[in-house]
């Protein structure tokens, strides 16, 4: 079998031998002689898998039982609607860092009125500001932890008195920080946690209580939270994924052992871009480079399409720019192995020495 170095930036690789371990819960799960696509949602073993994911999620996070946690379809782009139509009863706020940051905006203004609380489009997202501009009434503060297409991450939480809203799609247990700041973190699970087709939300109770009751009930957290993700029919097998996905992080040593293994991988590659003299071109300003996706340019577009084709010749897939930004990005998730962002850093040394 020929596994390809996955540097997608979602959906995204799983680690080999948790797809290994699927294979036998696909046609038996738990001894039901039914695969986990065919048991009921209703039944024991379902709900036992949603308990044990919820129960992993709190202990790898370090979560106060002030938080509830609740499965929803629709992706991040869902997130954006739920978020603005649960929580914007006057005004919101949102940190402009960028493409994700700014959908969940617009979205939102469809429930009152939202503004910019700073933004980083004048260096064109390469950085992410510190100062936040917070008006009065505000609902909450919006913010996107690791900014996926730019390539910029945040290493300093804002301070402010608002509820703090955070889309960590792109960085969830990609490191060990302190969850409890926060009063909501969401997150796709297609880059961290497992396959695409959900979302999880983590949502304080104080915060949860201020949630609109006065609008769709499918379309507020408060029927997720009562019905337990499951007020209809879940998405079994994705929530599954995510189950083993925490396993698998467990069995690696929690998210301390996870973000030091995070930070070998990006070292790799961010050291071929800064001894390259100029060569490979980095997006992201220093302070505020993500572990996650790392995005760079080289001398022109021809170029960077050479580097692609060249890449992929040699198995590495995924290194292509955000269509939105052109250039490169390297996305390394947690299931990218050392090995892989190393073989990496071989091919883009060796890329150097022979076009430089
Ligand atoms: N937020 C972030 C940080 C993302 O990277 C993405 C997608 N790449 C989204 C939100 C949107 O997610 P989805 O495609 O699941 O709607």
């Amino acid at each position: 079998m020929k596994r390809v170095f996955n540097f997608n930036a979602g959906p995204s690789p799983m680690p080999l031998e948790v797809l290994e371990a699927m294979k036998e819960d696909l046609t038996n799960f738990k001894n039901t002689g039914m695969g986990i696509t065919e048991i009921s949602h209703r039944s024991k073993e379902f709900q036992d898998m949603l308990d044990e994911t919820k129960d992993l999620l709190r202990q790898l996070m370090h979560l106060s039982p002030d938080y509830e946690i609740v499965f929803i379809q629709g992706g991040g782009t869902m997130q954006f609607l739920m978020t603005g139509y649960n929580f914007l009863h006057t005004r919101a706020a949102y940190a402009d860092t960028g493409v994700w940051a700014h959908k969940a905006r617009n979205t939102a203004a469809f429930f009152g009125e939202t503004y910019d609380a700073n933004s980083a489009q004048d260096k064109d997202y390469s950085y992410i500001p510190d100062t936040y501009d917070i008006k009065d009434g505000t609902d909450y503060l919006y913010i996107c932890a690791n900014n996926t297409i730019y390539g910029t991450e945040y290493w300093k939480f804002p301070e402010v008195k608002v509820p703090l809203i955070c889309d960590m799609s792109s960085d969830i247990l990609s490191r060990d920080i302190d969850f409890n700041r926060f009063d909501m973190i969401w997150a796709g699970i297609q880059k961290n946690l497992g396959a695409a087709g959900v979302a999880l939300a983590i949502i304080k109770k104080s915060l949860l209580e201020t949630a609109r009751t006065d609008i769709p009930e499918f379309l507020q957290y408060q029927t997720f939270v009562k019905k337990d993700s499951t007020y209809n029919t879940p998405p079994v097998f994705c929530i599954y994924t995510l189950n083993r996905m925490l396993h698998w992080i467990k069995n690696m040593g929690g998210l301390k052992a996870i973000e030091e293994r995070n930070k070998v991988k990006a070292a790799l590659i961010y050291d071929v871009i800064d001894e390259s003299g100029g060569f490979y071109r980095g997006h992201a300003e220093k302070d505020a480079r993500s572990r996650m996706n790392i995005t760079f340019n080289l001398a022109n577009e021809a170029m960077e399409k050479d580097f692609v084709e060249k890449a992929k010749a040699h198995d590495f897939i995924g290194v292509k720019g955000h269509r939105l930004v052109g250039g490169l990005r390297v996305s390394l998730y947690n299931a990218v192995t050392p090995e892989a962002a190393e073989a990496l850093s071989q091919f883009m040394k060796e890329y150097e020495r022979v076009n430089g």
